[in-house]
């Protein structure tokens, strides 16, 4: 089912405003058109070598340009295999007719593919505490403002957790976001304890009936190790002041590093308690198709994906939707 903001987020008060259908309508259409605007790039990669393959007969060439034409999209090798295999014996059993009827089914599979679980945040009561993880760079920081900004415009009140204390720089750009957005920064001074500063903003939210914290934190620190055990102190801090917290951990993305990506994504998903995944950078990489193995091979919905770099620049992800504009 298509969406649009008002439904990504389940509340006990009623989230989406039935009473403005036109207006939820269109807003999910420019969704929609921003997503196409920028999957143009993969969509290219793609017409290309699609196109010879959707005409005529299908025969040994036809599959071998499909996956080549996948993969050069990332949607991943393994992936890949599966889903032309698929349609390599569909098409076998005369099921599919022709050049249309082959990407329709191209289209649903790579969905199906890409379809893991709920897209939604589950909200709960106050306050609703959101952790970004992810290697350095991937656009954690960038996220939270952005994320920070939409639940601003749903008229929600949110703490920003400056947990990145690896450098001053990093609390900073956090602080610009918070300025940016209207939303409060909590913070420590660089190198100061990443949970001494959650434990301080999870008190201030709860006494102040704050319904969102979203907590930044580092993508580097001396070892991968000290990182990883650093995440999950910050889970048991989180948890001691916030029964249930974190309610979702966010792990950041770089769509430009393809499937890079997704082996050091591995050592996150692992290790740091991930639900959810946001795809940052889609804007300007010919690599979009990595949504699908991303979904497949970590087995977590993508949430969001990030198309720039400023506040606007989040979109709710629906696999259906972005696959379509992967084609047309
Ligand atoms: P962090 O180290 O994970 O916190 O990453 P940052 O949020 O600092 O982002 C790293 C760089 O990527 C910054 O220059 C961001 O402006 C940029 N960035 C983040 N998200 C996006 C996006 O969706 N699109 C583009 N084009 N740039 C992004
Ligand atoms: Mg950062």
């Amino acid at each position: 089912m298509a969406r649009d903001w008002s439904d990504l987020f389940i509340t006990g008060e009623a989230a989406r405003d039935e009473s403005e259908p036109a207006a939820a309508a269109e807003r999910r259409r420019g969704v929609f058109r921003r997503l196409r605007e920028n999957l143009s790039k993969t969509r290219q990669a793609l017409r290309g070598e699609l196109q010879a393959t959707l005409w005529g007969t299908f025969d040994e060439h036809t599959w071998e340009r499909l996956e080549e034409a996948l993969i050069m999209a990332d949607v991943g090798a393994s992936t890949t295999a599966s889903v032309v295999a698929r349609l390599e014996a569909e098409a076998a059993e005369g099921d599919l007719a022709g050049g249309e009827e082959l990407s329709g089914r191209l289209i649903e599979l790579l969905a199906e593919t890409a379809r893991v679980g709920d897209g939604r945040i589950d909200v709960r009561p106050s306050p609703t505490v959101i952790m970004a993880v992810g290697v350095n760079g991937t656009g954690k920081t960038t996220t939270i403002g952005k994320l920070a900004q939409v639940f601003r415009a749903q008229g929600k009140t949110v703490l920003l957790c400056a947990a990145d204390t690896f450098s001053a720089a990093a609390i900073e750009q956090l602080e610009i976001w918070g300025q940016r957005t209207g939303t409060e920064v909590i913070k420590t001074k660089a190198g100061g304890d990443p949970s001494a500063v959650l434990f301080d903003a999870l008190q201030s939210a709860t006494a102040r009936k704050t319904d969102y914290v979203i907590v930044d934190t580092a993508g580097r620190l001396h070892t991968k190790q000290n990182l990883m055990l650093e995440l999950e102190k910050m889970r048991r801090t989180a948890q001691r002041i916030v029964p249930g917290a974190p309610h979702e951990t966010l792990l950041v993305m770089d769509a430009t590093t393809g499937q890079n990506g997704l082996q050091q994504a591995r050592q996150f998903t692992q290790s740091s308690g991930v639900t959810g995944i946001v795809l940052a950078k889609l804007d300007g990489t010919a690599k979009g198709g990595v949504v699908v193995a991303i979904s497949r091979e970590l087995g977590l919905p993508v949430r969001y994906v990030g198309v720039g770099e400023k506040a606007g620049d989040l979109l709710p992800f629906d696999a259906k939707e972005f696959v379509e504009s992967l084609f047309a």
